[in-house]
């Protein structure tokens, strides 16, 4: 392997968890799907199985709706003061950063993702997005309308109502507490589907909220299959918002499914093919390191990953030297190790998808610089890979590969950074390294995405709302926007001057 990997000696990095959750969590109870039927979870280390989970279909999601529709209509969370259900996020936060260790661990087996990562990064991350939204709970407010005619009138901002959360499997903890928090800040009650492939902390989350005190019925957690339980979720009559994060062909139908069925509220967090444009004035070694690890951080599996990179032609042989020098270096291995980069992809699917995309880009003739093959006898671990001499309608430049794979090329003028960076049906983010803040303003304003980060990659806050244009989507997490998505507007008005109106 890229140095690193030892499978033998896993345990001496890190004691693996036990799996204490396995069952499906509804009502406030750990119970067994109605069908009595499991799923089998894989490590992606070696990909042999960790643990059964129960599988959740349309009957179990049924339940769960039943029992977040009885939280919402007649339960205590929708009507406590805002600071009473800040006040118990707050304590589900700190049940969070009591368990770092293992929660990170979980994520690190289910999904592949770095154990140093998951500790100082994802785990204290869901616990802050968990105290953001705590404290934006008791400040959730409508406006008094000066109405134009003889009314007084104001608005109230009300919870939406049932929310159904379909979480990706690539930043397990995040992603769930990025669509459960402001949820729950706002008064919603919410069945939760974690992806198939990484239910394991999203059932120890279930079990945390208990403690802290979140009511029975308001966080319900159904695992299952994306076409059975996802899709019972899209397209249940009694759900009244539902917040996906995935890919933009199943994005498609969960749309298509609420649109049949109730004309839920959808929000879509989609995929990606992010632009990173260096311009001639960067450092070298600065932007030759931001784009690497805007690629290959949390193996390539990141909506926003940075897999198109566009250099411009002064600077361009030598962040192309200094690329390839760093992704030989870059260290593939087991992610508990202290040392490595980079761990395996998440299943044997996303795994074989990468590499097909890998050969398909050979066969169409780009030139592979570095990396290209799978790394280790098991698992999914896959090299470092870069291309370049692309044509833009080639597969490796236009889909959302969800891997190692970065697509490299040189550019001459401003215009066609802007033109090829926008090429694109996707929308998600881009970044731009320039010192000269005339290039900067002009791209990051001529650019069609959602989030731009300029020197600087991957730099999210709990208070920057984030989501995407054209198909990556639409609503925001993060930010206060996050919130509004799960409150509606109610207008109330009333005559001035006590005259009775029809
Ligand atoms: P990927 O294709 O990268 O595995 P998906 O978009 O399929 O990602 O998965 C994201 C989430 O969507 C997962 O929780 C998955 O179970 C769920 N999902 C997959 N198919 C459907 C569907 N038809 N309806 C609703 N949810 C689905």
């Amino acid at each position: 392997m890229g140095s690193g990997c030892n499978y033998d000696g896993l345990d001496s990095f890190v004691k693996i968890p036990t799996i204490k959750f396995t069952k499906l969590f509804i009502n406030g109870e750990f119970i067994d799907s109605i069908s009595g039927k499991t799923l089998e979870t894989i490590d992606p280390r070696t990909g042999e199985m960790i643990a059964r989970v129960a599988e959740g279909d349309k009957e179990d999601v049924d339940l769960a709706v039943k029992a977040a529709r009885h939280a919402f209509d007649s339960g205590p969370w929708p009507r406590l003061p805002g600071s009473e259900r800040g006040r118990i996020m707050m304590k589900f936060a700190d049940l969070i950063e009591e368990n770092v260790e293992e929660l990170a661990a979980l994520d690190t087996i289910d999904a592949g993702k770095l154990f140093s990562t998951g500790k100082v990064r994802d785990i204290p991350v869901a616990a802050s997005i968990l105290r953001y939204y705590a404290g934006a709970a008791d400040k959730i407010h409508g406006e008094v309308l000066k109405m134009s005619r003889e009314f007084h009138a104001y608005t109230l901002r009300e919870p939406i109502g049932v929310v159904g959360h379909i979480v990706p499997w690539n930043i397990p903890s995040v992603s769930f507490f990025i669509k459960v928090s402001p949820a729950l800040a706002a008064g919603c009650t919410m069945v939760v589907k974690p992806a198939e492939q990484t239910p394991l902390s999203a059932l120890y989350y279930a079990h945390l909220a208990k403690l802290a005190g979140i009511p029975d019925g308001v966080i319900n957690v159904v695992t299952g299959f994306g076409p059975t339980a996802g899709a019972a979720i899209s397209s249940h009559m009694d759900i009244d918002a539902v917040s996906f994060t995935g890919s933009t062909e199943v994005g498609r139908k969960v749309m298509q499914a609420a649109a049949a069925s109730n004309l839920k509220v959808v929000s879509l967090e989609l995929g990606g093919k992010s632009p990173l444009i260096i311009f001639d004035d960067a450092d070298v070694d600065i932007a030759a390191q931001l784009a690497l690890t805007g690629i290959l951080f949390n193996k390539g599996e990141v909506c926003v990953a940075s897999s198109r990179v566009y250099v411009q032609e002064g600077i361009y042989d030598q962040v192309v030297k200094k690329l390839v020098e760093n992704a030989k270096a870059w260290v593939v291995g087991d992610p508990f190790d202290p040392k490595v980069q980079q761990g395996p992809q998440v299943d044997k699917k996303q795994f074989e998808k990468i590499l097909s995309y890998i050969e398909h880009g050979k066969r169409e003739g780009a030139t592979l610089l570095t990396g290209g093959k799978p790394l280790g006898g098991k698992g999914y671990y896959i090299e470092p890979t870069i291309f370049t001499d692309f044509k833009e309608e080639m597969l490796i430049a236009k889909d959302e590969i969800f891997g190692p794979v970065m697509a490299l090329a040189k550019f001459k003028t401003i215009e066609e950074a802007i033109e090829r960076a926008n090429n694109t049906r996707y929308g998600l983010a881009a970044g731009i390294v320039t010192k000269d803040l005339n290039v900067a303003n002009t791209v990051s304003r001529s650019i069609r995405a959602g989030t731009i980060w300029i020197n600087c990659y991957f730099a999210f806050g709990n208070d920057c709302p984030f989501g995407g244009y054209k198909m990556s989507g639409f609503g925001k997490d993060f930010g206060l926007e996050a919130l509004h998505k799960y409150l509606k507007v109610k207008s109330v008005v009333t005559p001035l001057y006590n005259t009775p109106w029809l």
